[in-house]
C-alpha cells in the first residue's frame, strides 16, 4: 500500500493537467511545486498597481464555441472549462520591419492573409496560393500521422507531409518566394519556436501557423495565472493535493522502479507511480542517482541542447495602449532578416535592433486586463544563458540594468512614445528564469527544437519504470503542447494502472 497511486513533480501546465485528469478518474494524487503558486511559466507577479502576465502572448488550440479546438475539450475533460474566459485576438501578429520602417498585420484567417499578402506582393500572387496551400497539408499531415497515427499514413495519401516535414523552412521558403520580406513575414512564427528557419523543421512552423489560423490566438481573462489557478482549484476540488514551497529532492528508487518522491524538508511519499514536469535533466541527474539513469537516456542527453531562455521587460503604462503607440496586440519586431544574425544576436548577452524580440499587449484585448487608464506589455529577446552565466555576481544588476535600457532604445525605434509612459519596470534575465523554473538555462521551450530533435524523433518514454515525464522536455514547447503532454501521460498511467 503506498500513500499516493501518483506523485507530480511540478505544477507547470502539464503537472497540472495531468493530477488534474488522473483526479477527476478517482486517482490519488499528490502534487510537489517548489514555488508558492502554481502555473511554472504560466503564472503572474505584481508590481506597484499592476499584475504582470509573466509568458503568454497567444495560446493556441481553444477555438471558438462553434468550432471548439483540442484544448476547449481538454479544459471540460478537466472540469475547468466554465471556469475560464477566453479572449481573442484580432490579429495573428503584426510584423515590423525596422530598416523599412514596415508594419503588415496578419489577420487569423488563413484566406484573408493570402488576399492581404497577394495585394502587398502581387508578384508573389499563385507562389502565395501555393505555399499556403502547402502549409495546411503539411499541418493537417502532422496531425494525422504524428498524432492520430495513421495506420495507413504513406507517401501516397500525405505526399505533401513526407516531403515537406523535415525540410528546413528556409528552404520551403525560399523555393516559393523572391521577396525577402515576405519570406520574413510568413516565417515570423519561428519566435515562437525558438531557433530560426534555417534551423527549423516545416512541418512545426506550419503546424503552428495553421493552428493558430483555425483556433485563434487567445489570452485568458485574469491571465495565465486564471488558467493555472483554475485547474490547481479542480484537483483539490475531485481529493487531490498539492504542496507548495515544497521540492521534490529525489526520485526513490527499488530494483530499477519507483517507490516514491524525498522532499526537500526529507519527507519520504510512497506511490506507484511519478510524473517529473521538472526538466528531463534534472529529473534524471539531479533527482536520480547515475546507476539508476538507463543507458539510452544517457545518450538521448548527450545529444540534445537547452533551447534559449529570454530577456525580458515587464512594463507598465499609466496611459491606454493607443497613447502608448500599441495598435495590435503581438508584434514581432525585427531589425534583421538574417538567419545567421538572428542566431548569432541569440547567443549574445546585449540587445541591439538586430534582435528578434516581440511585444504584447494585452489591454488591446481585455481594457480591464491593467488598472483604469493604465496598459501593460511583455518585451521579450530571445537570449541564451550562457553569456549571463559569465557576469560576475558583482557585476550582475548593472549589466542587466545596460540591457534593459539598451532594449527601451530598440523598443523606442518602433514605439516612439514608449518612454514617456513607463510607470512600472521589472526585468527578467535567463538567470530570472533559471531562478523561477528551476530550468538548465532559464529556458521555458526544453530542448532546443533542431530537425533532428524533432518531437517525432525523441519518443517519450522514460525508460524506468514507473517513472513518467511531462511537459516541453517530451515534446513541443508552448501551452498547448504542454497541457496536452500532461493529459496525455495521465492516459498512459489510467492504462497501466487498469490494467
Ligand atoms: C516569457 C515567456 C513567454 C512565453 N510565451 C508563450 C506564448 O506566447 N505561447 C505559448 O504557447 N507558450 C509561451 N511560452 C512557453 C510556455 O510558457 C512553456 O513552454 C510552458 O508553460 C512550459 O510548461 P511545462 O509544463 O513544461 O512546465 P514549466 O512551466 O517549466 O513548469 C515546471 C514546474 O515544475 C516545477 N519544478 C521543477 N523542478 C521541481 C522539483 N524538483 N520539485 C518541485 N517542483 C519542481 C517548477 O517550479 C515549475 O513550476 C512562454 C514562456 C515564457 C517564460
Amino acid at each position: 500500500m503506498t500513500d499516493y497511486d501518483v506523485i507530480v513533480i511540478g505544477a507547470g501546465n502539464a503537472g497540472l493537467t495531468s493530477a488534474a485528469y488522473l483526479t477527476q478518474k478517482g486517482v490519488k494524487v499528490l502534487v510537489l511545486e517548489r514555488h508558492n503558486v502554481p502555473g511554472g511559466s504560466a503564472t503572474s507577479f505584481c508590481r506597484g498597481r499592476f499584475e504582470f502576465e509573466v509568458s503568454l502572448h497567444q495560446i493556441c488550440g481553444i477555438g471558438t464555441e462553434k468550432a471548439p479546438g483540442p484544448l476547449r475539450n481538454l479544459f471540460e475533460r478537466i472540469g475547468v472549462l466554465d471556469k475560464l474566459e477566453f479572449l481573442e485576438m484580432n490579429d495573428l501578429y503584426n510584423f515590423l520591419y525596422l530598416p523599412e520602417k514596415r508594419s503588415i498585420t496578419l489577420p487569423p484567417d488563413i484566406g484573408e492573409i493570402a488576399a492581404l499578402l497577394q495585394g502587398l506582393f502581387p508578384k508573389e500572387k499563385e507562389a502565395i496560393k501555393a505555399y499556403l496551400e502547402l502549409v495546411t497539408k503539411v499541418a493537417y499531415g502532422v496531425i494525422s500521422v504524428q498524432y492520430l497515427q495513421d495506420p495507413d499514413a504513406s507517401k501516397d495519401k500525405y505526399p505533401e507531409y513526407f516531403k515537406y516535414a523535415l525540410k528546413n523552412t528556409q528552404e520551403v521558403l525560399d523555393r516559393f518566394f523572391k521577396d525577402p520580406i515576405l519570406k520574413s513575414v510568413l516565417g515570423a512564427y519561428w519566435g515562437y519556436l525558438g531557433v530560426p528557419p534555417d534551423r527549423l523543421g516545416f512541418s512545426d512552423l506550419a503546424l503552428m501557423f495553421r493552428a493558430y489560423c483555425d483556433f485563434k490566438p487567445q489570452h485568458f481573462k485574469g491571465g495565465s495565472q486564471a488558467l493555472s489557478n483554475a485547474i490547481a482549484d479542480a484537483i483539490l476540488e475531485n481529493g487531490g493535493s498539492i504542496r507548495y514551497n515544497c521540492g521534490a529532492e529525489k526520485i526513490i528508487m527499488k530494483n530499477g522502479a519507483v517507490q516514491g518522491v524525498m522532499t526537500q524538508t526529507g519527507d519520504e511519499i510512497t506511490s506507484r507511480f511519478v510524473i517529473s514536469n521538472s526538466s528531463k535533466i534534472s529529473t534524471y541527474y539531479e533527482l536520480m542517482d547515475p546507476e539508476d539513469v538507463p543507458e539510452p537516456i544517457k545518450a538521448e542527453l548527450r545529444q540534445t541542447t537547452v533551447a534559449m531562455s529570454s530577456f525580458v521587460l515587464y512594463l507598465g503604462f499609466n496611459a491606454e495602449p493607443r497613447d502608448v503607440g500599441f495598435i495590435e496586440s503581438t508584434n514581432f519586431m525585427v531589425g534583421s532578416i538574417d538567419n545567421e544574425m538572428a542566431y548569432k544576436r541569440m547567443k549574445a548577452l546585449d540587445i541591439n535592433e538586430n534582435d528578434f524580440a516581440a511585444i504584447s499587449c494585452y489591454d488591446l484585448i481585455d481594457p480591464q486586463f491593467s488598472p483604469p487608464a493604465t496598459c501593460q506589455a511583455m518585451a521579450l529577446a530571445l537570449k541564451y544563458a550562457d553569456p549571463w552565466l559569465k557576469v560576475p555576481p558583482a557585476q550582475y544588476a548593472d549589466t542587466k540594468y545596460q540591457c534593459a535600457e539598451s532594449f527601451l532604445n530598440v523598443l523606442d525605434n518602433f514605439f516612439p512614445n514608449i518612454r514617456n509612459h513607463i510607470e512600472e519596470i521589472e526585468i527578467a534575465t535567463p538567470l530570472t528564469f533559471m531562478r523561477y523554473l528551476g530550468t538548465p538555462g532559464g529556458t521555458f521551450y526544453g530542448f532546443d527544437n533542431f530537425i533532428k530533435d524533432s518531437e517525432m524523433f525523441l519518443p517519450n518514454d522514460s525508460k524506468v519504470p514507473g517513472l513518467y515525464n511531462a511537459g516541453c522536455w517530451v515534446g513541443m514547447p508552448g501551452y498547448q503542447p504542454t497541457l496536452e503532454s500532461g493529459v496525455r501521460t495521465a492516459k498512459s498511467i489510467v492504462k497501466e494502472l487498469n490494467a
